[in-house]
């Protein structure tokens, strides 16, 4: 084993190969990162004095079906520009996780031919490790989608907890992917939309939706070249309000007259009271 063989075979840059030990049919590598090249996770700063280290074990790539575990020594430095005590920066495993970026990639370039459970078995690993990497990688994929590309959108709002609180959804028409949900509905609601839409560079064309005045607000400022489309629904719901209040209102008017007569005959109109 040697510290080039770490880079080529397990994509481990940047620190030293130390010793290999075989502990109950696993292969454990310690590695360690040479002093010269610590430096401040925050600042990046390299004027920084040894403040001891944290030992960290990671899954690694297996040899053969053997799981493999690298031990490193994380320097903790104070950094002299932050005042502060930190781990160096460590590049081969995101924070929090306990194996390698190289096992995450491996793990889920076999589960899009495996089930989770075979993948799980594989690696000598849980189950639940390999769900939370899928998780997180539909979380990747999907929950911040590219919006370059989209040209007519629709607004709409939908209700939920018993019509306790809402959640505005805004839709790419040409392929139905929701590409915005925002907490609330309003303008507000919004925001974080049009701040990724205008670094995106997207050039919408048409926007439908329904006709809350607040919509329509923030769509005429943030997209004033882009035309508004009421959908027929709302429309039609709009007439039909609007020729119910007209009904009532007649109806209303009506029944006053006719109760102005009625109490003059009989002292009291057609609906009883008097
Ligand atoms: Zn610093």
């Amino acid at each position: 084993m040697s510290t080039s063989l770490l880079y080529h075979g397990f994509g481990i840059r940047g620190y030293r190969y130390v010793g290999t030990e075989y502990r109950q049919g696993a292969v454990v590598f310690r590695i360690e990162q040479a002093s010269e090249t610590c430096c401040c996770s925050a600042c990046g700063s390299t004027n920084v004095a040894p403040r001891g280290q944290v030992d960290r074990s990671l899954r690694a790539l297996p040899i053969g079906g053997k799981p493999v575990t690298v031990c490193l020594a994380i320097p903790r430095v104070l950094c002299r520009d932050c005042g502060v005590i930190r781990q160096t920066p460590v590049a081969l495993a995101d924070p929090r996780r306990t194996y390698t970026k190289a096992f995450e990639h491996y793990a889920l370039q076999l589960s899009q031919y495996m089930t989770i459970q075979d993948v799980a078995r594989h690696l000598d690993i849980s189950w639940d490790v390999i769900k939370d990497m899928q998780k997180r990688r539909l979380q990747r994929r999907f929950a911040k989608p590219k919006l370059k590309h989209l040209r007519q959108i629709a607004i709409d709002e939908i209700s939920y907890a018993k019509g306790h609180r809402y959640l505005t959804i805004v839709l790419d028409l040409e392929s139905g992917a929701v590409v915005h949900v925002g907490d609330g509905k309003g303008g507000e609601a919004l925001k974080p939309f049009w701040k990724r839409l205008r670094s995106s560079g997207a050039k919408i064309e048409a926007v439908a939706m329904d006709m809350s005045p607040a919509y329509i607000d923030a769509v005429l400022s943030y997209l004033p070249k882009a035309t508004i489309v009421f959908d027929r629904f709302h429309v039609m719901k709009l007439f039909n309000d609007k020729l119910s209040d007209l009904r009532r209102d007649l109806h209303r008017e009506v029944v006053d007259k006719m109760g102005l007569v009625q109490t003059w005959v009989t002292g009291r109109d057609e609906f009883g009271t008097a």
